[in-house]
Formats: C-alpha cells, structure tokens, sequence
C-alpha cells in the first residue's frame, strides 16, 4: 500500500467522475513541515499554533514567533499555509497563563473568547504574522467562532495591526485571507451577511460533532457514540455547503474526519472540496477518491437517507465492495 501511495503523491486528487479535490494537511510544529513533500499535500489547510506556546514554559516573544513562522512559510515555498490563531482552553491550557477553573472547559472560555477578552497575546501574534509574511500572501484563520460579531472583532484586531505594521514600515503581506472555523452549529446559521464578508470558512469537525451530538470529544464512553456518517450530521454539513454555494464562500474541513477516508469520500460527495488531514492520511484518502464515482456516491447516501437508515456507513461499505 505504501508504494501505490508514493506512486500517487504527485497525481492531482481527482475522483473517477472527474471532480477535483484538493488535499491538505494540518501541522503545528516545524518538524511536520518536511511531510508537506513526502505527503503530496497541496499546503498546510490548518497549522495549530498553540502547539508552540503548548511547548514552553513561559509565553513565546513577538519576535520568536515571527522567526518560526517565517520558516513555516519559506518551507511551504510559496504553497498556502492556513495559520489558526491561537487556540487554547478546553483540552489546552498553558501553565502560563492563568489555569481557568470552570465546570464546562469545552464550553467555557477558549480559543477566539480569550483572544478578544484579552488581545494583548492576539496583537502579539497577528503582528508576528504579518511580520513573517513580508509581503508575502498571508491567511489568517480564527477558531471557534460561534458568531458573527466575534469574526468582525477579530478582524477589525486584525486591519488595526495592519494598519501599526504600516505605520511602522513593515511591509504588508501581498495578499491578505481572514477565515473563521466552523465548529459551532451556531455558525451555520449565521445571517449570510457573515457568509459573504469572510473570506473562507472552515469546518473543525472535531469541535462541531461534539456540539451536534452533544458528546464530549475526550470522553471514551461517548465519543464514538455517534457515527459521522450519521444522517443528522451529513445533512447538517450539506446546510452548510448549500449555504457556501450560495455565497460563493469558500469551504474546507479540517477535522480528523477529514482523513478517514471513507469520510473523506462521503464529504466530498456532499460538496465538500477542499480536505485538510494529518499527513499520513493524504495518500489513502486521495487513493480512495480517484477510484469513486462522487456522483454515484451521493446517490447512495440519499437513499440510504430516504429509507429512513441511521448512518449511511452501512449502504456505502456495500457501494464501496460493488465498486471494488
Ligand atoms: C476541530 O475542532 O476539528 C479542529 C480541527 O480543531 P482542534 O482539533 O484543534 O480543536
Ligand atoms: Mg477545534
């Protein structure tokens, strides 16, 4: 398998039908980027960079991190790097800052909350990101924004350091991206004024499946509760691609979903076309996508649907063993 792999790396992740997919991969650390060659990925669709901060003992400076994503962008050699702002609490709490005792960490104060409560760090990094650019394309993308107004803050942070970096003289990234993560439901049904202003959303899968089932992500006893092929949460995720047509938003998912690939092929019959996964992930996934018919797919899992069937897993295995 791994030789049919390497022998794939570089073919374009086209399904039989003759759709094309574009796959990324997720990192964090400077030691994912040489996979962004050994893996075929086509750029890095989310680099988490709270794996940094996770990393030391004490907050990282400006220029410390303007160093390293400089590096991250000079290894990517022009190809596109997603970076999400920092995206702590719940399951990541820095030593450093104040250990937040809450009852409900998934539910509580993290990620885009602290960063627009307390924007000192937020500055910090939106100009290390800038700096790092150098007038190179920049993309910039917020997690766990539930609502609109927390996306419109976030970038108005964003044109103000902008705006510093100018005055300043830096130069300013040839191109400027600002996304959100889609990882609350809220988000999906956000007034389409939101749908047009931001400039791409993504799905972090991991977050929103445990608001949809409401099941914890980190409990054993119920996180594979529920099937993501479940046809609550396929119809929900075609709500959100039928709404990103509409407005011409661009979509990804980059949760681990995205690199199972039976997941991955049923996403992508939903509409889904731009996938980012762990590096490894790259190969089986494209594998399996340039032997399906996405069309045919997506008719398996509409009927599956019509007869009522909980996960439409059971109807495309049998598709999938018809096909061969
Ligand atoms: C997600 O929630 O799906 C995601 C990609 O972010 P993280 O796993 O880092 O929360
Ligand atoms: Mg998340």
């Amino acid at each position: 398998a791994q030789e049919r792999y390497a022998s794939i790396r570089d073919a374009e992740a086209v399904s039989k039908c003759g759709q094309r997919v574009h796959l990324l991969m997720n990192a964090g650390l400077m030691a994912d980027l040489p996979s962004l060659e050994g893996s075929g990925a086509e750029g890095v669709g989310l680099f988490r960079t709270e794996l940094q901060f996770l990393i030391r003992n004490q907050m990282p400076r400006r220029s410390e991190l303007s160093a390293l994503y400089a590096r991250v962008l000079d290894s990517a050699g022009g190809r596109r790097v997603v970076f999400r702002t920092l995206d702590i609490g719940s399951d990541k709490v820095l030593s450093y800052m104040k250990a937040n005792d809450e009852p409900n960490p998934a539910l509580g104060w993290r990620a885009i909350r602290v960063g627009l409560d307390k924007p000192g760090v937020m500055r910090m990094q939106l100009q290390a990101l800038i700096r790092a650019a150098n007038g190179r394309p920049l993309t910039v993308m917020f997690p766990f924004v539930a609502q609109y107004d927390e996306y419109r803050q976030a970038r108005a942070e964003m044109d103000k350091a902008m705006e510093r970096e100018r005055i300043l003289g830096h130069p300013l990234p040839e191109t400027l991206e600002i996304g959100a993560m889609l990882e609350t439901p809220s988000l999906a049904f956000a007034p389409t004024k939101f749908f047009e202003e931001v400039d791409f959303l993504s799905i972090g899968g991991n977050d929103l499946k445990q608001f949809f089932f409401a099941a914890d992500r980190e409990n054993e006893r119920v996180r594979r509760r529920y099937d993501t092929l479940n046809v609550s949460f396929l119809s929900f995720l075609q709500g959100i691609v039928a709404r990103c047509n509409t407005t011409g938003t661009s979509l990804s998912f980059c949760g681990e979903d995205a690199g199972r690939p039976i997941e991955a092929i049923c996403f992508a019959a939903l509409g889904l076309r731009t996938l980012s996964m762990r590096p490894a992930s790259i190969g089986p996934v494209k594998s399996l996508l340039m032997r399906t018919d996405l069309g045919a797919l997506r008719r398996v899992i509409e009927d599956a649907r019509e007869r009522g069937e909980q996960s439409v897993r059971p109807a495309v295995m049998d598709f999938l063993r018809q096909q061969g």
